[in-house]
């Protein structure tokens, strides 16, 4: 088989540079290593930045996250017992984000493939690039007994955290950066209304919590957990009361409980890979960097490299400048490592820490004090929630 651009990982990252170059008739094949009901049976990322809502636009995408995708102004941060706003919209000098799941987007990026005949291949096994710095590297996987062969131009790890693409770059070539956090994230989704119209933040001695949702009746909710529990140790009663006593009073005597659909546990860790090309290998998305969810930016920052990929390729293919081939790591990284200081920031101030003194403590409410005290310190918030520039 031969293409010009080898997609590792039919994620929302591969898949929105595929559907992009497609546009552009840049030619390309995305490698999938699962079955797509289980891509889409992945419950993540909900709330979209305005540069990732252009993005799937452009991708000719957006139609269904327009009309079914909620625009929120702002959101809530419950600290100290009062509950207080961010105002997105004031601080950001007009933006907002959209709330719109990740596997919703993901369904729209498939059936754009489809009906352009994109080439996306599922169940691929054994994925593994080659001759990496060589003008012709190729990516060969496994089907059943079947070794198949790609050539290509370019390969574009897009393969997750857990992907192949990192992992074929040299160690004394790549750098890791990585920052464990001593908790997780339970989440549960369940068909309940949401307890409010806008995301809740919660800080709490308990642990934090976050009332998300994905819809006017699918809510998304989050608890702070210690990194030994698992999923067993919640049953959904457990979960709910809970949540409850991490909320103020009157939020939580108005949250409506129901079964969860779907309850898992996230560990929260910060990670970046330096640099994000080697020779014609280019990592995007979480293959290369993850933050904890706690500012909203995994995906989001994922949709800036594809933009800075997607226009690198296209002045290299269009007008033989390969300019932004040879600045996408440094341009792409220096935009990743503000989304991980944002994210940082988010979660220093807003979880519980096991091992914190009370001097920690103090900073983290003055931390708050500050946020609410400051049109400036609240514009800053603003201005990396709704997403910097790209
Ligand atoms: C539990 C959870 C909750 C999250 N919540 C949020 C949130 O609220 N907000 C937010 O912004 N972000 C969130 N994120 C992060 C967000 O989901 C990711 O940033 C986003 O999925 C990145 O997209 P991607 O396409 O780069 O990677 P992925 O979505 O991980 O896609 C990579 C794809 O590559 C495939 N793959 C892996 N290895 C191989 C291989 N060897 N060969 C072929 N294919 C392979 C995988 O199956 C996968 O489909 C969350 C992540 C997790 C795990």
């Amino acid at each position: 088989m031969k293409t010009q651009v080898c997609i590792i990982g039919g994620g929302p990252s591969g898949l929105m540079l595929s559907q992009l170059l497609h546009l552009k008739g840049i030619d390309t094949v995305v490698l999938e290593r699962q079955s797509r009901e289980y891509v889409l049976g992945r419950i993540r990322a909900g709330v979209l930045e305005h540069g990732f809502a252009e993005l799937m636009r452009e991708a000719q995408c957006g139609e269904r996250m327009d009309k079914e995708g909620e625009i929120h102004d702002g959101f809530l941060i419950a600290h100290g017992g009062q509950v207080s706003r961010v105002d997105l919209h004031k601080y950001s000098g007009g933006s907002s984000v959209v709330v719109y799941g990740q596997t919703e987007l993901t369904r729209d990026l498939y059936a754009a493939r489809d009906r352009m005949n994109g080439v996306v291949i599922h169940n691929a096994e054994d994925v593994q690039p080659h001759d990496l710095k060589s003008a012709t590297p190729y990516v060969t996987y496994r089907s059943g007994d079947e070794v198949v062969r790609i050539d290509c131009d370019f390969v574009i790890g897009a393969d997750g955290f857990h992907g192949v693409s990192r992992k074929s770059i040299p160690r004394d070539v790549l750098k890791e950066y990585e920052k464990v956090y001593p908790f997780g994230w339970l989440g549960v989704l369940s068909r309940t209304k949401p307890v409010s119209p806008e995301l809740i933040y919660a800080k709490h001695e308990r642990g934090f919590a976050l009332c998300s949702l994905r819809s006017q009746v699918l809510s998304r909710y989050y608890i702070q957990v210690p990194l030994t529990d698992s999923v067993e140790d919640w049953s959904d009663d457990a979960f709910w009361a809970e949540l409850k006593r991490r909320l103020p009073a009157d939020v939580a005597a108005q949250l409506v409980t129901g079964a969860s659909i779907e309850k898992s546990i996230a560990p929260l860790r910060s990670f970046v890979a330096e640099p994000m090309r080697y020779g014609n290998l280019f990592l995007a998305g979480d293959a290369a960097h993850i933050v904890p969810p706690t500012g909203a930016r995994g995906l989001n920052s994922a949709a800036s490299d594809i933009y800075y990929l997607y226009h690198a390729m296209l002045a290299h293919y269009q007008n033989g400048d390969s300019t932004g081939l040879d600045q996408y790591s440094e341009k792409a990284l220096a935009r990743v490592w503000k989304a991980q200081r944002f994210s940082w920031w988010m979660t220093t101030m807003l979880h519980t820490f096991p091992d914190s003194i009370a001097y920690d403590q103090k900073l983290q409410e003055t931390d708050l004090a500050y946020l609410f005290s400051s049109e400036a310190a609240q514009r800053s918030l603003a201005e990396n929630y709704v997403g910097l520039p790209f």
